[in-house]
């Protein structure tokens, strides 16, 4: 089966986005097994996305198409698809009460005559439900190709994409496939490479795809297989294996984020926990409370940033801030210590560090951030050597505070 790849979109050939969105799908093409010959990007011109997309569906037999689904004029991806396979479009409905209905909940206005266009659908296509958005996708099947336009924004595509695309792919070459995906944080990606290098290159059925993401990895086990039974009685030896070649690094081998792979083990724990944050600003708390139900173990995060802060509300003695200075074990140690008592939690965890660029100094350099977990078991510090912009080392601290907190949990 061979697949080919069109980004639609004035924004892409005028270079102010990257076009993600092919990425993302050859990714996931390569891990389905199905051969990828081409991809283009084509503006919101009409008569080139009609050539483009007519050339495709000549030569190839699945052609996957995201951007222009939108309600404003320059989408015409869909008219000019439906073009290209000699259908009409039709009101679809469904997908029109599923927009209605959206509206209602989640966008609080009325739905505009604009927005009903885009519940127009080639006649007899298979329609995708979009879960994250208001513009549906759909599947065009003509003589020998099968035509998949899915809407541009990432956070509505990918989803789709997986929830519906891979299935179909699948079903068309004959074969289901099984994914699990692995989570693995505080090794970085060419130590990961190296560890698993023989299990990679031996790898035919399942495939295991590394993928890099900011400061953390996933890594994809892919098994064709019959049914899902099957697939998990080949991805289950692999994911084993991996896990316990990179041990505790694995955090998730269901794909879940570390701060819900948290949330998870607060729950069964019954614990409760307070967060005092310095350097990394509140990204633990809102990280936590991403979660639905976090305000049944989430008591309160204080983001204390001066060294008053510090002192005034978790208590760190002023002689510490003296002697040691805000970045540094014995603060990081007093503050997550201060918050579990003042907030009367079971779990007090802290950050303390320098994000950069600017404020190192060739003992205390850019990137140096102490963590600390407080628990009644007593208190545990570590110090970390981060690098990158001050984003990464942000993020980077807020997820190894995280893995101390799992880490705590896990003893509990
Ligand atoms: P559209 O479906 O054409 O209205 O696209 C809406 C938005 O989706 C664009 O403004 C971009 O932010 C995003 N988008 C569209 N195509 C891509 C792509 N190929 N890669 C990443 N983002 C995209
Ligand atoms: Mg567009």
């Amino acid at each position: 089966m061979k697949a080919e790849i069109i980004s639609v979109g004035t924004e892409l050939l005028m270079g102010q986005i990257l076009d993600t969105n092919a990425r993302f799908i050859a990714q996931r093409l390569a891990e389905a097994g199905v051969d990828h010959y081409y991809s283009s990007t084509v503006g919101d011109n009409e008569q080139r996305l009609f050539d483009t997309v007519k050339r495709a569906a000549e030569r190839s037999d699945i052609v996957i198409i995201t951007g222009g689904l939108g309600p404003t004029g320059d989408d015409i991806t869909k008219e000019t698809a439906a073009r290209v396979a000699g259908k009409r479009l039709v009101l679809d409905e469904e997908s029109l009460s599923a927009m209605k209905e959206r509206f209602e909940r989640v966008i609080h206005r009325p739905m505009s005559e604009n927005n009903a266009k885009q519940a127009m659908m080639p006649e007899g296509c298979i329609i995708l439900k979009n879960n994250n958005g208001t513009a549906p996708g759909c599947i065009i099947e003509t003589d020998g190709c099968a035509i998949v336009l899915m809407p541009g924004p990432p956070k509505e595509m990918e989803p789709m994409f997986d929830e519906s695309v891979m299935p179909y792919l699948a079903r068309r070459s004959g074969r289901t496939l099984y994914t699990r995906e692995l989570r693995v944080f505080g090794i970085g990606e060419s130590t990961v490479d190296a560890m698993l290098a023989d299990m990679m290159q031996a790898q035919t059925n399942p495939t295991i795809a590394p993928y890099a993401l900011s400061g953390e990895m996933k890594l994809r086990v892919t098994a064709k297989c019959a049914d899902k039974a099957e697939g998990e009685r080949l991805v289950k030896p692999i994911a084993d294996e991996i896990t316990s070649r990179l041990g505790d690094a694995v955090y998730s081998t269901d794909g879940l984020e570390l701060y819900e792979v948290c949330a998870g083990l607060m729950r069964e724990n019954g614990a409760t926990l307070a967060v005092a944050e310095s350097c990394t600003g509140g990204m633990i708390a809102s990280m936590l409370i991403n979660v639905p139900g976090s305000s049944e173990w989430f008591l309160e995060g204080a983001v204390t940033y001066s060294n008053e802060a510090k002192a005034s509300r978790l208590g760190v003695k002023h002689e510490t801030l003296e002697k040691y200075g805000a970045v540094s074990g014995e603060t990081a140690r007093e503050m997550a210590e201060g918050i579990r008592k003042t907030a009367c939690s079971d779990i007090g965890l802290a950050t303390t560090g320098i994000a950069g660029p600017g404020g190192g100094t060739p003992e205390k350099p850019v990137g140096l951030v102490y963590i600390a977990a407080a628990s009644d078991k007593g208190t545990v510090v570590e110090r970390l050597d981060l690098g990158g912009s001050r984003e990464r080392i942000r993020r980077s601290a807020a997820l190894s505070a995280l893995m101390l907190l799992k880490k705590t949990l896990d003893a509990e």
